[in-house]
């Protein structure tokens, strides 16, 4: 039997790559180690990338490999390198859809091939139709997603009977994918491209009505499935480094989706069919809650932290806002060294996106042993003495414990109500991603400091410094 060594080495060189992009995952599970993780999985993604050229199957076509690999690096490098943290969403979504757009890209050539005469076994021609349907709704649903976020499109576009018309839609894609499979070599170009239109108007008519604040747990829902797009498409090329990335892609994402919607104690369902967080940036009424809004001056506040044994900090969206992340490293360095004992306590689901205020606390500094998670913290806050909330309120308003009737309820919270003290930074009345009111903010023991969560910060900071 002889060896064919180009395809050993490419084969071994992708299991290289494989053990490369677990290992990354793994790494990423901790902000420890998450860097090296995606240092990881990014060299495994070069090494399968780089190894490809050596395969049997790739015939003459360096050239358009070379020019599809300067598409795809050049503008996403030079994108990624001026984004905005709090822009982070929208550069994911479109990167994640064009994934789903290159893998339903593979399942056409195939399907196309196949009319002229190039005939695939069933079950991979099956593959083919389920990586192309699932790769363009992921497609055509991300840049939409894409345009929800950048504020291209504001609208919801929500009209009567709405998920009868979509389910209709996929159901004709799926008989399409169907009768494709069917028809084998005799699958006329019509029905194809008839079943890649539809399938991406699927994508868009299924991502309009969502409300622009759920869209990250959408993105991920499209992430999971760019993943499940590839591993299909892998099987139809033959090719292992695209069945397990796309595994491991498809497994992250689902998982990521659960936890996003279990965090926010939503149904998947919900967050794809409600039209929930459509009504973002209003302002709150204060009807039908009891107390009032006590302000409080920035020298006050100050005086308060100072003189406290514990403080902790919980922020929220409006930091990622007002990028207030190295003013609140500052204040907690000045606190510490007044002998306060400084905590910051992160909602799984606080900001916009998963992991948002991690990223923007280890950007700023803050180390990792005075950040904790909302289970390890929040039997601490009764024995706290100021809670400092800067920028979020829905993951404290304490409505999500008692009313049923709240689209909250049921959501864990951290409890800044039951602080010896809070003071909540914002701006003024404006709700959070819920479009509710917060029961926090008029309790006995809070006082709102209202201003911008930087310039706020900022003169928490000055004043405490001048306190000697
Ligand atoms: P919220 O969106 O509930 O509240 C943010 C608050 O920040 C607003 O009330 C706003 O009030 C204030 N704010 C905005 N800009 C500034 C600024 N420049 N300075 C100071 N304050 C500012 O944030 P949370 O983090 O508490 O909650 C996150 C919400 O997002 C949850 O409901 C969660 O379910 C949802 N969500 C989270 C996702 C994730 O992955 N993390 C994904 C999808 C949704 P004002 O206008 O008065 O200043």
């Amino acid at each position: 039997m002889s060896i064919n060594w180009q395809t050993l080495l490419v084969d071994s060189v992708y299991f290289l790559a494989a053990i490369l992009f677990i290992l990354g995952l793994k790494k990423m599970c901790s902000p420890v180690t998450a860097r090296g993780g995606i240092v990881w999985a990014g060299v495994g993604m070069i090494l399968a990338t780089l190894v490809t050229f050596l395969h049997p199957h790739i015939g003459s076509n360096f050239g358009l490999m070379g020019i599809a690999i300067m598409i795809g690096t050049l503008p996403t490098w030079w994108f990624a390198k001026r984004v905005a943290m709090t822009d982070m969403p929208q550069m994911i979504a479109i990167y994640n859809g064009m994934g789903g757009g290159a893998a339903a890209t593979i399942a056409a050539v195939e399907l196309m091939r196949v009319t002229t005469g190039h005939a695939l076994p069933v079950t991979v021609q099956t593959l083919a139709v389920l990586g192309a349907i699932i790769g363009s709704i992921s497609f055509s649903g991300s840049i939409i997603a894409f345009a929800k976020l950048q504020g291209l499109i504001k609208k919801s576009f929500i009209f009567p009977n709405q998920q009868i018309f979509n389910l209709l839609i996929l159901l004709i894609v799926l008989a399409l994918g169907a009768f494709v499979v069917v028809q084998g070599a005799s699958v006329t170009m019509i029905i194809i491209i008839s079943f890649f239109v539809l399938a991406l108007v699927f994508g868009i008519l299924m991502t309009l009505p969502i409300g622009g604040a759920d869209m990250p747990v959408v993105i991920s829902l499209f992430n999971a499935m760019t993943g499940l797009a590839v591993a299909f498409e892998g099987f139809v090329l033959g090719n292992a480094a695209m069945i397990i990335a796309g595994t491991v892609v498809g497994a992250a994402g689902t998982l990521l989706t659960q936890l996003m919607a279990k965090a926010m104690n939503r149904s998947l369902g919900n967050v794809l069919f409600s039209g929930f967080g459509a009504a973002e940036g209003q302002e709150a009424t204060g009807e039908g809650v009891e107390g009032s809004l006590k302000p409080i001056e920035a020298a006050d506040a100050a005086i308060m932290m100072a003189y406290a044994e514990q403080v902790i900090i919980i922020p929220g969206y409006g930091l990622a806002v007002a990028q207030a992340q190295h003013k609140i490293w500052e204040l907690t360095k000045a606190l510490t060294e007044r002998g306060v004992r400084v905590k910051f306590a992160i909602h799984p689901v606080a900001g916009r996106m998963p992991g948002h205020m991690n990223v923007l606390l280890a950007e700023a500094g803050v180390p990792y042993d005075i950040i904790s998670d909302l289970d390890e913290i929040n039997e601490e806050f009764e024995q706290t003495d100021v809670a400092l909330v800067i920028g979020a309120n829905d993951v404290v308003n304490p409505i999500a414990r008692t009313d049923p009737s709240s689209p909250i309820y049921g959501m864990p919270i951290l409890n800044a109500d039951k602080a010896k003290n809070t003071i909540v930074i914002k701006r003024g009345r404006g709700t959070g991603f819920s479009g509710i009111e917060n029961y926090l903010f008029y309790a006995d023991n809070t006082r709102m400091l209202y201003g911008d969560g930087q310039k706020m910060a900022a003169e928490l900071l000055q004043e405490a410094k001048s306190l000697g």
